[in-house]
């Protein structure tokens, strides 16, 4: 467990259990501001693949923020599903309380598994939850941020605008059919694909071509867009790729770490997913400290600048986009390790506190 903390470089891995609940809140990182990030409640066919699966995503969230321009660290929650009956507002209440013993250095909110309503019995034991029903989808300001990074990308890659682009869009879900809506505003021709028919359908009703979720990756288009699961680039799908750039909005869409690379070998512009994907965080964020709209539109607007920086340097160093972005975020997150900076952590956490009970 400590040699896997350290090769993820996690600041602190804490374990809570309480009759059968169990639950697992990873910090990675709080130099730029207490820890945030979602919880997730799910079915894991053994403890270690829970504990990974914390670390690994605040990992994910530090780099995020940090490349966000949020003051926050990464950190994740993962509660794993009790296989007996269990009283779900327990267990939430449960969870709350084990949030509030952190003191704010972890926040926490909605990830896969786990619902507003979820989030609410949260905020009934502990201020420290940034997506109860007060807060609001955090869907349509990813949408945006993706949106931004597809006209950046194809800016750089092929010095063109939206108007007359083609982008294939994978998954439309709560991202996926709002952005989908947005490029066709924008003038670009959609191909879309959905297992949902209704889905598709109403993505049609705004313009949008369908085709089979098979089709959807080999489609001769300038942007392929994941937005549906992780891992949509795979040793299997990548042969098909037939596109000049992949800028979408899931989570995790390069299979393993050699894909990357692959994609830089075949010249496919990679827009890192959790570049890409942060208006969500960058807008949930910023409705917890209660900042002004302004605020995070205009860092939702940047997320195609700090592409185009990421890409200038992929293209100067030939390296993968992806892992430009990695350095970048640790370069970031470097600083002064954990105890120089328990400080600026604590105060990061003090001034939501005091945010959060004035606005209480
Ligand atoms: P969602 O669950 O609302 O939508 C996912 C959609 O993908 C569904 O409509 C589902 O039917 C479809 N789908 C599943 N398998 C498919 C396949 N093989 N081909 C095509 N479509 C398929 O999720 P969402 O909130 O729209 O998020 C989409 C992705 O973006 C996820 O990976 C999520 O982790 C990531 N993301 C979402 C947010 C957010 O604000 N919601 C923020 C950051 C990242």
């Amino acid at each position: 467990m400590f040699n896997r903390m350290q090769s993820l470089q996690m600041q602190g891995v804490h374990c809570f259990q309480y009759k059968s609940f169990r639950a697992v809140i990873a910090i990675h990182n709080t130099f730029l501001g207490p820890a945030l990030g979602g919880c997730r409640c799910l079915h894991y066919s053994n403890e270690n693949l829970a504990f990974d699966d914390a670390m690994r995503l605040a990992r994910g969230m530090s780099y995020k923020a940090a490349l966000a321009n949020v003051p926050h660290g990464g950190g994740k929650a993962v509660i794993l599903l009790p296989k007996e009956d269990f009283d779900r507002n327990e267990l939430f209440h449960w969870f709350g309380d084990c949030v509030e013993l952190l003191k704010g250095q972890y926040i926490t909110a909605m990830d896969a598994g786990t619902q507003v309503g979820d989030m609410d019995r949260i905020a009934e034991r502990t201020d420290y939850v940034a997506s109860a029903s007060n807060i609001g989808d955090p869907a349509p300001y990813t949408a945006a941020g993706v949106f931004k990074g597809i006209e950046a990308a194809l800016q750089f890659r092929l010095q063109q605008e939206l108007l007359n682009s083609s982008v294939a869009v994978q998954g439309l879900g709560h991202v996926g059919l709002k952005l989908v809506e947005m490029l066709i505003n924008a003038g670009a021709k959609v191909i879309a694909a959905d297992p949902d028919t209704v889905k598709c359908q109403q993505a049609n009703k705004l313009g949008a071509d369908i085709v089979s979720t098979e089709q959807i990756v080999a489609q001769p288009v300038d942007v392929f867009s994941p937005c549906a699961l992780g891992g949509a680039i795979n040793a299997d799908t990548l042969p098909l790729l037939n596109c000049t750039v992949i800028a979408g909005s899931a989570n995790n869409q390069l299979a393993s770490d050699d894909m990357g690379s692959a994609l830089f070998e075949k010249g496919i512009l990679y827009a890192p997913d959790y570049v890409i994907n942060s208006g969500g965080l960058i807008y949930a964020a910023s409705r917890y400290h209660h900042d002004e709209e302004t605020l995070y539109l205009n860092k939702i607007n940047s997320i195609g600048d700090t592409l185009i920086q990421l890409f200038e340097v992929a293209d100067k160093e030939q390296q993968a986009v992806e892992k430009i972005a990695d350095k970048t975020a640790q370069t970031i997150l470097a600083g002064e390790p954990l105890i120089a900076n328990k400080a600026n952590a604590r105060a990061a956490s003090t001034t939501s506190e005091q945010e959060v009970h004035h606005a209480a």
